[in-house]
């Protein structure tokens, strides 16, 4: 497969849901995090399972690890969902952050050797691995045409984070970067 073929799938899938997007984009609070959602809260609305992605969501970009605020919100989502019932869907799963994840919450499984969001296929895995219907997935993403747009074609639920992690100062060019693409998303789908 091309290297760059899921960035084309992006604008193919993003053009075919298109109005989900911005449906998805109208009804998000500018001050959406991981910090301002209650697991519990979730877990009443019928969600069972968590796809994460991990830069902007778990820590700013780079990060070989959660900052201390996600991790403590983890830690909640295992006492909720149980950590058999959590993976990190990143398009970026360094060994660093897996090596992390071992070490401090083996239960949550990095899902690998899929295609790269938003192909549905790491969504597919995740409800296939905690035995869950995709109905009851939620993809926790601060991209929406990777992540929520995975979410939209396996047909799982959406949390799209609209204040990310960011550090200027970590990694200046790569956070500028990933803020131009989250700003040109949001315009493309206003
Ligand atoms: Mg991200």
């Amino acid at each position: 497969m091309p290297p760059f073929a899921h960035v084309l799938a992006g604008f193919t899938l993003g053009f075919t849901f298109r109005k989900e997007l911005g449906r998805i984009l109208r009804e998000t609070p500018p001050c959406s995090a991981i910090t301002n959602q209650d697991p519990e809260h979730l877990a009443s609305g019928g969600i069972t399972a968590l796809a994460l992605d991990f830069d902007g969501v778990l820590a700013p970009h780079g990060f070989p690890e959660p900052l201390p605020e996600a991790r403590e919100w983890l830690a909640r989502c295992c006492t909720v969902f149980g950590a058999d019932r959590i993976f990190i869907l990143s398009n970026k799963p360094t060994e660093a952050r897996r090596i992390w994840f071992r070490d401090h919450f083996p239960g949550i499984r990095f899902i690998s050797g899929v295609r790269k969001k938003p192909y549905p296929d790491g969504l597919h895995k995740a409800g296939e691995l905690a035995h869950v219907p995709l109905s009851a997935v939620l993809m926790v993403d601060d991209r929406l045409l990777t992540g929520c747009l995975a979410a939209l074609a396996a047909g799982a639920r959406t949390l799209y984070i609209r204040r990310p992690y960011r550090s200027f100062r970590h990694r200046p060019l790569a956070e500028f970067f990933f803020m131009l693409l989250r700003a040109g998303e949001r315009v493309l789908f206003k």
